[in-house]
């Protein structure tokens, strides 16, 4: 209020003044990125718990700007949705990721698919299952090669709206994910409704799993549901060998995380990973 001081005031009017600069600095800084090519894909695996096999792998977009190093999708991605730029960011993503996949298929590498990140702004009308169907052709995938990841509390915050996206994608044979599963609310009956074929368990879920009984029992009655309902589950932010250890115990399908590998440049993956999977 006024009556704190004028003192106050302003800095709470340069704070916000910080926060909007930072923002307008990225979205300039973004525009003139995506059109330098200045982005990047990264891969992580995704394994098949008990035997290790690679089963996916999670495109996860980079960014390295010349003057202030990384900047994480967790900072730019939020701007990138407020300005419109994340239907270039999707875009670009998915020709980068699909082409990847493409070359690793002509290498001979087989049965595996690739798990890409979508905003809930992609989800709004049917720009997205053109573009995937058009891409699909282009650089002859199967849509079963194609999963797509949806945040749990995007598509619950959203639901209307991104029913009809979801089933024309669904429709078209490309598999639905819901990430970090367990922070957004959804009811059984919800989930029931959307035509989702993987959950991925969220890392909160899995941090303590190895220490705290009470995170277990949430863990296996997760999986429990998931399985009734013929979903595919993947813990993800696997960090040590002890919860590697209980995920395979309470039969989780696929892990992921830091205890295998950090997400890492296409080369990197054609190099360590891909050599168990070649024809
Ligand atoms: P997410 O989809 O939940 O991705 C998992 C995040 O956890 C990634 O962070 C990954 O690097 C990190 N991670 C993987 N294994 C571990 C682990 O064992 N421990 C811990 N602590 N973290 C682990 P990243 O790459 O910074 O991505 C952050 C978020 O940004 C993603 O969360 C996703 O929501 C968003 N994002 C990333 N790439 C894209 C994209 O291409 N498109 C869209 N729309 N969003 C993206
Ligand atoms: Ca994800
Ligand atoms: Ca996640
Ligand atoms: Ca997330």
């Amino acid at each position: 209020s006024k009556r704190s001081g004028k003192g106050q005031l302003s800095f709470y009017d340069e704070s916000m003044n910080d926060l909007s600069r930072r923002k307008l600095f990225l979205e300039q800084e973004l525009r003139r990125a995506l059109q330098n090519h200045e982005l990047q894909v990264h891969y992580q695996p995704i394994l098949e718990a008990g035997t290790n096999r690679v089963k996916s792998f999670e495109a996860l977009v980079r960014w390295y700007h010349k003057s202030e190093g990384w900047i994480g999708p967790d900072e730019f991605i939020p701007v990138a949705e407020t300005t419109g730029l994340i239907h270039q960011v999707g875009s670009f993503v998915l020709n980068e990721c699909f082409a990847t996949l493409a070359s690793w298929k002509d290498g001979g590498a087989e049965a595996i698919r690739m798990s890409i990140n979508i905003s809930v702004k992609q989800l709004q009308g049917n720009a997205l299952p053109h573009l995937i169907k058009d891409r699909l052709a282009y650089y002859r995938l199967l849509p079963q090669e194609i999963e797509l990841e949806v945040t749990e509390s995007v598509i619950m915050e959203n639901f209307e709206k991104v029913c009809f996206t979801l089933d024309l994608l669904r429709d078209l044979g490309v598999y639905l994910s819901i990430d970090d599963f367990g922070t957004g609310y959804s009811s059984m009956s919800t989930l029931n409704r959307l035509p989702f074929h993987t959950i991925k368990i969220d890392r909160s879920f899995i941090a303590d799993v190895f220490y705290d009984k009470k995170s277990r029992a949430i863990l296996r009655s997760m999986i429990q549901l998931s399985n009734e309902m013929n979903l595919t589950t993947i813990a993800e932010g696997v960090e040590s060998e002890e919860q590697y250890r209980i995920l395979k115990e309470e039969g989780v399908h696929e892990v992921q995380g830091y205890y295998f590998t950090k997400p890492v440049p296409a080369n990197e993956i054609e190099a360590v990973w891909l050599t168990g999977n070649l024809s």
